[in-house]
């Protein structure tokens, strides 16, 4: 039996808790470890600790603050290649995406240990003379952050380094299905010299930690990335116990490719955004919205692509596109292969459950890539998140049409534009609606310096990373003063 994996609250590893397995979805006989289910009482012993944490760290000097987000992101690098493993081995990515991940996790810290001494304020000429006015930023107190399956270690890097650099103490709920990952940072946050209380792990089910985490007087704020039906519950939540809310959610991202773009560019940021990742990434392009004179080459491309891509064990080398995380995440993906079939379109290629390709002989989750054409856009395949290797494309006439069928949706995360036209790409860039556009480049991959998320049905509230990231996770103090 391994040694378990426990929670993390006021500085101790808390014994006592139910266990459960954390199991690789490449290789079903593989479980990882063991890791506690917390429950309500450990939620709030946790909320507890961090409010005790909060008036010293909140007024700590940011040197001490800088330091320990500096040493957290230089061991991070040093271990991104065990830690982008044993992501890969939980979640599914390529071992190459996963030690990406990690690798981007140590940027991130290594950034914020950066923002926390750049913190600026302003002063402003009264309207009455003879006084002066100060805008300062302060930290709003506990913070509460509740992550998805799919980054089991940037996306609780981008929440926890903000919220500790600028002055807040961190209470973290990791998805249920990953929490190797958020345990071996946490372990690494342990070890710090952040002091016992600032940032706490409680691991458990959604529906317990999450719940009371998100209805716990104790907590200021809470950061939430996932799905929009918990966004929206989490949302009404924090908005009933006055808290401040930052929903980070599901997305439909449209890739146009217009008749003058590069053909091989356009196969391959579609193949890279739509399938790289097994295509479980919020940004994922799920709509290819392609013009009428480039479509069956286009296709032609993609298919022929596909073909040569090679589906197995996360971990092995050679694997383009590992599993699918679970067991209830295939089952919906295949199903939405059947909705879009039954419902008119075409499935050119891939859409069913496969063997390991790559030889570890173990049996996984594994899709090939589904490729669906002859898809209009109010079928239920362009309007609903699938979240796997599902892309489908939908033909149209000329720019104007891409243009009006990539805003055709609820959400607004990433879109993208295969284009040679400066005209059409300038005109994309300022009218699709969505928080962030690319250019000849896919719309999942972007860079951790800068802000990320979107509008309508994919986001709510200030944006993460970045510079941005202090709008959420401060407050603006106005002060004056008689001269
Ligand atoms: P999810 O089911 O909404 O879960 C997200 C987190 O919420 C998990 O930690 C989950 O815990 C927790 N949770 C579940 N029920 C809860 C409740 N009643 N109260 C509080 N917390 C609760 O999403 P997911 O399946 O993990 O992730 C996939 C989704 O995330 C997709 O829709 C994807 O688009 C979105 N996503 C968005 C972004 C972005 O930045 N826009 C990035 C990545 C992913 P358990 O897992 O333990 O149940």
């Amino acid at each position: 039996m391994s040694t378990p994996h426990l929670n993390f609250i006021n500085g101790e590893w808390l014994a006592g808790n139910t266990l459960a397995p954390n199991l690789n979805p490449s290789n079903l006989a593989d479980v990882i470890g063991e890791y506690a289910q917390g429950d309500a009482a450990q939620l709030d012993l946790a909320v507890r600790a961090a409010e005790a944490a909060f008036p010293a760290w909140s007024t700590s000097g940011i040197q001490a603050r800088s330091d320990a987000l500096d040493k957290i992101g230089s061991e991070i690098l040093a271990r991104r290649e065990e830690l982008g493993t044993l992501l890969s081995r939980e979640e599914g990515k390529t071992r190459a995406e996963g030690i990406g991940e990690a690798t981007r996790a140590g940027q991130i810290f290594k950034f914020f240990a950066g923002e926390c001494l750049r913190l600026a304020g302003e002063t402003i000429p009264s309207v009455r003379p003879g006084i002066g006015v100060e805008v300062t930023r302060e930290p709003i107190g506990v913070v509460g952050l509740i992550t998805p399956w799919n980054f089991p270690i940037a996306i609780p890097a981008w929440k926890i380094a903000p919220a500790l650099a600028f002055g807040n103490c961190v209470v973290l709920k990791p998805a249920d299905l990953v929490p190797g990952s958020a345990w071996a940072l946490a372990e690494i946050i342990s070890r710090s010299g952040i002091p016992a209380g600032v940032f706490n792990l409680v691991m458990g089910r959604g529906s317990v930690i999450g719940d009371a985490l998100v209805k716990h007087p104790g907590i200021a704020a809470v950061s939430f990335t996932g799905s929009v039906g918990v966004g929206r519950r989490i949302a009404e939540a924090c908005v009933q116990g006055h808290k401040k809310v930052q929903l980070e959610m599901g997305g439909k991202n449209p890739q146009v490719i217009l008749d003058d773009a590069n053909l091989q560019q356009a196969v391959e940021l579609s193949v890279q955004s739509a399938f790289f990742s097994t295509g479980q990434r919020c940004t994922a392009s799920s709509r290819l919205i392609v013009t009428e004179g480039i479509h069956d080459a286009f296709v032609e491309g993609v298919k022929a692509r596909l073909a040569g891509l090679k589906i197995g064990d996360a971990l092995t080398a050679g694997t383009d596109i590992g599993p699918v995380v679970s067991q209830a995440q295939l089952e919906q993906d295949l199903s939405y292969v059947e909705i879009a079939r039954s419902q008119g379109a075409t499935v050119q290629a891939g859409g069913q459950r496969v063997a390991c390709h790559t030889g570890s002989g173990a049996d996984g989750f594994f899709m090939a890539p589904a490729l669906i054409t002859d898809s209009t856009p109010e079928q239920r395949i362009n309007r609903e998140e699938v979240f796997g290797p599902v892309a489908s494309v939908i033909r149209v006439k000329n720019y104007e049409e891409a243009l009006a069928v990539t805003n055709d949706t609820e959400f607004g995360l990433s879109a993208g534009i295969a284009t040679q036209s400066l005209k059409h790409a300038t005109h994309f860039k300022r009218h699709a609606q969505a928080g962030m556009v690319m250019v000849n480049l896919p719309t999942a991959g972007v860079d951790y310096h800068v802000p990320f998320g979107g509008r309508k049905g994919s986001s709510y509230g200030p944006r993460e990373q970045g510079r941005y990231a202090q709008e959420f996770y401060t407050t603006v103090k106005t002060a004056y003063t008689l001269a």
